[in-house]
């Protein structure tokens, strides 16, 4: 390696150390101001387009929880991951074709949003003689071109997949509408905060709300105030992501 690039990565690591730092003192402030422990909140690094590399020097520091969101990009990574030392899940978008791909890599897929995808996970996790943690996408914001299940659809949805044997369902996930202000992203925070504890009290097989995932860079302080217990963050660890 030339010296150059040595410098550079040095300068890289060093950023991602302390943004690292950063964000776990402020994970440790926000869980303190709602009563909870730094260790009740699990901090997840979105990695797309970050190299194993760095991933794994954010996983030297402590780093627990990654989460890629595209199959193609997971796969050419993910003998390159410090696994001994770290969960990886799968936060994206999800194709039925490519569950198959990934069903026993992954500790959890965060993002179920119909019958039809929680099925071929349930059907390749039982072909393999596993049961995969999912969690249940809920599009809070409405958008029309976004992933997740509408809050109406959340009880149906639910039902059927307390039927599939290959799946176990821990909690909720949500990526909100991009928002102009504290006061409007907290609305859709405190929205599924609602919907999460209201089906906490329910009781149905293979379902429990263990976690309630949301919050990225620009809004998980605001996300663990209003409840969540899972937080996915990318840029503000990494840096900018630079597409290839
Ligand atoms: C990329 C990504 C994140 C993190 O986004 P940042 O704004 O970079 O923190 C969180 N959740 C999902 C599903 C993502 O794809």
């Amino acid at each position: 390696m030339t010296e150059k690039l040595l410098t550079e990565q040095a300068r890289r690591q060093e950023d991602v150390r302390a943004n690292y730092l950063e964000i776990t003192q402020r994970i440790a402030q926000a869980a303190g101001k709602t009563g909870r422990k730094p260790e009740d909140i699990t901090f997840l690094a979105a990695t797309k387009t970050v190299e194993p590399e760095i991933i794994n020097y954010a996983i030297s520091l402590g780093l627990k929880t990654i989460g890629e969101n595209r199959v193609q990009e997971m796969l050419s990574k993910y003998d390159a991951y410090d696994l001994e030392h770290a969960d990886l899940q799968f936060i994206g978008h999800l194709q039925k074709n490519k569950v198959r791909q990934i069903v026993g890599k992954v500790s959890m897929i965060q993002s179920v949003d119909s019958e039809k995808l929680a099925e071929e996970i349930s059907r390749q996790s039982t072909k393999n003689g596993l049961v995969t943690d999912v969690l249940v996408e809920v599009n809070i914001g409405r958008e029309e071109n976004k992933s997740g299940v509408l809050e109406e659809e959340i009880d149906e949805l639910l039902a059927k997949m307390a039927g599939l044997e290959g799946i176990r369902v821990k909690g909720l996930m949500s990526v909100p509408p991009v928002c102009g202000s504290k006061q409007e992203i907290f609305k859709y925070f405190d929205k599924m905060y609602k919907i999460f504890i209201d089906n906490s009290g329910k009781k149905m097989d293979n379902i429990s709300m263990d976690f309630l995932s949301m919050g990225m860079s620009d809004d998980y302080t605001e996300a663990i105030l209003s409840g969540a217990n899972m937080i996915r963050v990318g840029s503000a660890l990494f840096g900018a992501r630079i597409y290839r």
